[in-house]
């Protein structure tokens, strides 16, 4: 069988009906005029295939490609080499630092080109036809230009797959873009070197804008817009439009950062308060900071594990459950457990003898005459009025020896937990 026969065979047993974006299949007259812009000259990719062998390839190559096209598409596969790059390191110049690999633009040599509507030439189209349009109306225009050069190199494909499908896009842009994306390899070449083989997961493509419908709203463009609204930093970037004044790099991402941390503090304590079951992880957990007993299994790694169940205990919500140890139905079975079962009357009284024993927890931390609600606040964590002026390395003490003396006690109730279904990791 020769490879027209194996072509036919294959392009027939695939009853998968074209449909949308990839609705038409390449004809070789697009492939032609895409082929007339290659450059002589060039690097080849992997393949070894100049674009010289294309260009004067004729009209029976030309007609190859087609298939090989429009098989593509057909099988939603993208053959291995195709995903395939070598990456050249291009060193900045302007006197950079050469030992840093930042210094290098990492210029990917791909197989897969001759994607008609991306790259600089249609960009340039549009930003003129938009210049005469608003010529014409006399009004005024204006042009953001968005430095995507690092943004593109670090965008994350799983994050992309994402985007893709949670704007509903047609299944066969998904399946396109997953398969040019996923298994992804290149190798790196410099001064006659070649590297091994690495899978590449993160970066789009050179030229790749992702604009995938006619539709702007399938762009990266458009979510980085909807997120500066959503973070209120759209009426800054007017303003430095009004104001023709642009920040620097250092003070624009100082803004963007304090934006997006008041804007989720802010959501994160509306939605704390409103629930009646997270009010104690509200009061232990109240900033989107990372939780404090985390940060200390950092420092104390060998209780890790009991800074762990602190705070998965202080995270619970507050809930109804019976308390299988002494058959009482509790409104809220953590604070039941370790405040008042009195099943556990001993293994509590141990805990809170040691604690208080404990020689690190500063005697005039008065934590013993709290009522049950901030006692067992403290003990998981919270920062309450209580602790408040205490010194972080001694409330980072004393949280250490509670978390070793609640472990013991945790231990003996942790099955209750389980009982009523609790989601608990420990
Ligand atoms: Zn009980």
């Amino acid at each position: 069988m020769d490879v027209t026969e194996k072509f036919v065979n294959i392009a027939v047993k695939l009853e998968k009906p074209f449909n949308a974006f990839f609705d038409v299949p390449y004809t070789e007259d697009e492939i032609y005029e895409q082929v007339k812009t290659f450059k002589c000259g060039k690097a080849p990719g992997p393949d070894y295939v100049c674009n010289e062998h294309i260009i004067y390839g004729g009209n029976t190559l030309l007609k190859w490609i087609c298939y090989i096209f429009n098989t593509i598409l057909k099988c939603e596969d993208i053959p291995l080499l195709y995903r395939h790059g070598i990456i050249i390191p291009l060193y900045k110049g302007n006197n950079k630092d050469k030992s840093n690999p930042n210094s290098y633009r990492a210029i990917v040599l791909t197989s897969f080109g001759f994607v008609p509507e991306h790259g600089a030439i249609p960009a340039l189209y549009t930003l003129k036809e938009c210049i005469n349009v608003f010529m014409k109306s006399k009004s005024k225009l204006y042009v953001g230009f968005l430095d995507n050069e690092k943004a593109f190199d670090k965008i994350w494909h799983d994050g992309l797959f994402f985007e893709i499908e949670r704007n509903r896009c047609n299944w066969k842009i998904m399946e396109y873009t997953f398969m040019s994306y996923k298994s992804a390899s290149a190798h790196v070449q410099y001064n006659g070197l070649t590297s091994d083989n690495f899978s590449i997961s993160q970066g789009v493509g050179q030229g790749d804008q992702f604009i995938l419908d006619a539709n702007a709203e399938h762009s990266i463009t458009y979510n980085i817009i909807t997120t500066l609204i959503k973070y209120d930093l759209f009426a800054f970037l007017e303003t430095y439009v009004n104001e023709d004044y642009i920040p620097e790099k250092v003070l624009w991402s100082k803004i963007v950062r304090q934006s997006i941390e008041i804007y989720e503090e802010n959501r994160w304590k509306s939605n704390l308060e409103n629930r009646n079951e997270l009010k104690r992880y509200s009061k232990i957990h109240p900033t989107l900071c990372g939780h404090r007993l985390i940060r200390l299994t950092v420092l104390y790694p060998d209780a890790k594990l009991e800074l762990l169940v602190l705070v998965a205990l202080g995270s619970t919500a507050i809930k109804k459950a019976t308390c299988t140890l002494c058959n009482k139905e509790s409104f809220d079975i953590i604070k039941h457990l370790i405040m008042e079962c009195h099943v556990l009357l001993t293994e509590r009284n141990v805990m809170f003898y040691k604690i208080v024993d404990e020689p690190s927890i500063p005697k005039y931390v008065d934590i013993f005459n709290l009522d049950d609600d901030d006692l067992l606040q403290v003990l998981l964590g919270a920062v309450n009025d209580t602790v408040y002026d205490l010194d972080p390395i001694d409330w980072s003490r004393m949280m250490y020896y509670i978390a070793k003396h609640v472990y013991p006690m945790f231990k003996k109730f942790r099955h209750v937990l389980f009982e009523n279904r609790f989601n608990f990791e420990f």
